[in-house]
């Protein structure tokens, strides 16, 4: 995929190496930050100082040591998201007369607490509709290509791109309509609604990479092979929060490998978002 040198999209937070329960501000920059604020304001920094918790065991957002490989990664999902900003505020702007709201990528290490709980590096990469946050651990890129045997970039992109075809689908209501039907309908109706939906989530990936193809020429000889690839791969990310908090994967299917790249393939060929519907629209065994 051709992406150096585009636009990194502001709202990634990074919290990779932050403990889980630490500190919002933490020690460190953000003291430094609050004493000056409070010195150049006229006050006496020492007093805050003391008022101050004592510094995490683990410093919180203490510097880490970069890793060449895992900075170029992150520089890599900041260029995709905001191609997806770009594509998604085109596309609800013309499509649907709305104003998309841009969802933030949380870039975590090992363990992340969500407004959906509590999640490990072992859930996947995952959205959840309350904080309108995709999760990602930077090491499901290596796991992509030695696990799931989806190799390149691009198979990285799509799957972000189907983590933010959940927030598109958030917007546009998706996820409340399936959502309003649980617990109201049969568990095999409501396994077949949730694989609709994950459908879905990849014919809006297809959407955005036929979008950002055309405004701005991504792709290179292998991408779509790579996208399908890791298409058809990778396994369920739909979560379930489990009374205690945890996030787990559930046991519901995201449908079958040639489903999921057959959809995406269509959103990439069409680029038709108004097709989307189609996915709650059709029976069973058209999908
Ligand atoms: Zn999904």
């Amino acid at each position: 995929m051709r992406w150096e040198g585009r636009r990194q999209s502001g709202n990634v937070e990074d919290r990779r190496g932050m403990p889980v329960k630490g500190l919002a501000l933490g020690g460190g920059l953000g003291t430094l930050a609050l004493v000056l604020f409070v010195a150049l304001l006229g006050g006496d920094p020492r007093a805050l100082l003391e008022l101050m918790p004592p510094p995490a065991t683990a410093p919180a957002g203490a510097p880490r040591t970069a890793d060449p490989q895992e900075e170029l990664l992150r520089e890599f999902v900041s260029v995709v998201l905001a191609d997806t900003e770009d594509v998604w505020h085109a596309l609800f702007q013309e499509q649907l007369g709305q104003v998309y709201r841009e969802p933030t990528l949380v870039l975590y290490t090992a363990q992340v607490q969500s407004a959906c709980g509590f999640a490990s590096a072992a859930t996947g990469p995952f959205y959840c509709p309350a904080d309108e946050k995709v999760y990602l651990d930077l090491s499901f890129c290596d796991e992509l290509r030695t696990k799931f045997r989806a190799p390149g970039d691009f198979a990285v992109a799509y799957v972000l791109a189907h983590e933010i075809g959940h927030h598109v689908q958030k917007q546009t209501g998706y996820t409340d309509l399936v959502d309003s039907q649980r617990g109201r309908i049969s568990q095999t109706a409501q396994n077949e609604l949730s694989v609709r939906l994950e459908l879905q989530a990849d014919y809006l990936a297809g959407v955005w990479a036929h979008h950002a193809e055309r405004a701005k020429q991504i792709l290179e000889a292998g991408d779509l092979e790579e996208g399908l690839r890791a298409a058809s791969a990778v396994g369920d990310d739909r979560l379930q929060r489990q009374a205690q908090g945890y996030v787990v994967p559930d046991s519901f299917t995201h449908g079958t490998s040639e489903q999921r790249s057959r959809w995406f393939r269509l959103g990439l060929e069409t680029g038709d978002l108004t097709r989307a519907k189609l996915l709650f629209e059709l029976p069973e065994e058209r999908l």
